[in-house]
């Protein structure tokens, strides 16, 4: 079985929701640095303040504070049981940080799980896109509807919309996908990782492939 997995994608793809779904099927650690930078936000770290103003308009953090972050995290035990990145890495150097800490710490990764998307879906599902206060479980205001409005199915937490969930922020978003991530997928193809996935087949579907694809 794969284990040490990057989720790979523009934003939107459906990383976070898919990373959920296998995280429970696979008992795999699941490493977001969108969460955790939200998470710093919300306690008002140092950290979450140097993030937040990046964040709000759709920018990237800068790198050497994230690959910090993510060799923390990573070096941690629990990592031994396999893990998901989410989000990370985003840039060159990033991917190159990640390759020469992954050798030291002996978890070097075993496949890039790509999910490809066409634009107009991408702005459709952020657009409308709310998420948990509590627990960051995702619904879609049309897609993915909580059984009461407002109200997290799984923890009962208040859902909200993302500060950079909006038109402005997206376009960003996209823009830095384009010219800084995207190129990614050629450096894992070249290092024989990648595997892309069509992620318009839906959650459900989308998750049996990923799925049995990983436990080969
Ligand atoms: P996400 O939840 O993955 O969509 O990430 C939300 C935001 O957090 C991004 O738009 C960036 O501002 C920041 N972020 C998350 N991961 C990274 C990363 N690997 N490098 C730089 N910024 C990041």
């Amino acid at each position: 079985m794969k284990k040490n997995i990057i989720l790979m994608g523009p934003p939107g793809a459906g990383k976070g929701t898919l990373a959920k779904q296998l995280k429970e099927e696979l008992h795999l650690v699941h490493i977001s640095t969108g969460d955790m930078f939200r998470d710093a936000i919300k306690a008002q770290t140092e950290l979450g303040k140097l993030a937040q103003s990046y964040i709000n308009r759709g920018d990237l953090v800068p790198d050497d504070v994230t690959i910090g972050l993510v060799k923390e995290r990573l070096s941690q035990s629990d990592c031994d049981a396999g893990f998901l990145l989410d989000g990370f890495p985003r840039t060159l150097v990033q991917a190159e940080a990640l390759n020469k800490l992954s050798k030291e710490i002996s978890r070097e990764i075993d496949v890039v799980v790509n999910l490809d998307c066409d634009n107009d879906e991408l702005v459709r599902r952020i657009s409308g896109r709310r998420v948990c206060k509590n627990c960051g479980a995702p619904y879609h205001v049309i897609t993915m509807k909580p059984k009461v409005e407002g109200v997290c199915d799984l923890c009962g937490g208040p859902l909200y919309q993302r500060k950079d969930d909006n038109v402005e922020a997206l376009k960003v978003r996209l823009e830095h996908y384009v010219s800084d991530t995207k190129p990614l997928l050629d450096y894992y193809k070249d290092l024989g990782l990648l595997a892309s996935f069509n992620s318009l087949v839906g959650k459900e579907t989308l998750f049996d492939e990923v799925c049995s694809f990983l436990k080969k």
